[in-house]
């Protein structure tokens, strides 16, 4: 995890942490972390909420200048202002897995609609990261286990239904 204090241009670092991304690439994300032990955070304005231990998926889109590979690399790193509702959670859990499509369409509605079919798939906190849509929630607590197939199944499934027919080919999952 010794790339997480990386100082490196953003590109540079989601090079070295095996994205193969594109430095321009734009696209969809979902991130899944762990958090070892139920603790209170606070998540900026939405207030002070209990989370409990567990793995936690979250999907966002980049489709800024920087792309996939600043915003990803963004997420990975340890140090930085707080910002968006998932730095919140960051800064407490630890981030295991990435997936990303490179589309311009944006999916992450989509994708946290369809996480919410999996067994055991809660919202801890509404609103969470969905503040400019009509979702109840972009962070999706999923209990014990990773199930890293279960939901590289569910995002190719929910990207289909979005008209991107080659969805599971281009999805991509990144370990860290
Ligand atoms: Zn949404």
């Amino acid at each position: 995890m010794g790339a997480r204090r990386n100082s490196h241009k953003a590109e540079q670092l989601a090079s070295d942490l095996g994205l193969h991304l594109d430095s321009k690439a734009k696209g969809t994300y979902l991130l899944l972390a762990k958090l070892d032990r139920s603790r209170q955070l606070c998540v900026g304005k939405l207030g002070i909420y209990p989370f409990p231990s567990g793995w936690y998926a979250y999907a966002g889109s980049a489709m800024g200048s920087g792309g996939l590979s600043a915003r990803l690399a963004r997420h990975l790193r340890a140090e930085k202002r707080m910002h968006w509702h998932i730095d919140y959670l960051l800064a407490a859990a630890e981030l295991r897995a990435s997936w990303h499509i490179v589309a311009t369409a944006r999916l992450e509605c989509a994708w946290a609609g369809a996480l919410m079919g999996l067994v055991n798939a809660q919202i801890i906190v509404r609103r969470f990261g969905a503040s400019d849509c009509r979702c109840h929630a972009h962070l999706i607590y999923l209990g014990d286990g990773p199930r890293y197939q279960e939901i590289s199944e569910v995002l190719a499934s929910a990207s289909r239904d979005q008209g991107i027919a080659d969805a599971l080919r281009l999805l991509t999952c990144t370990r860290y």
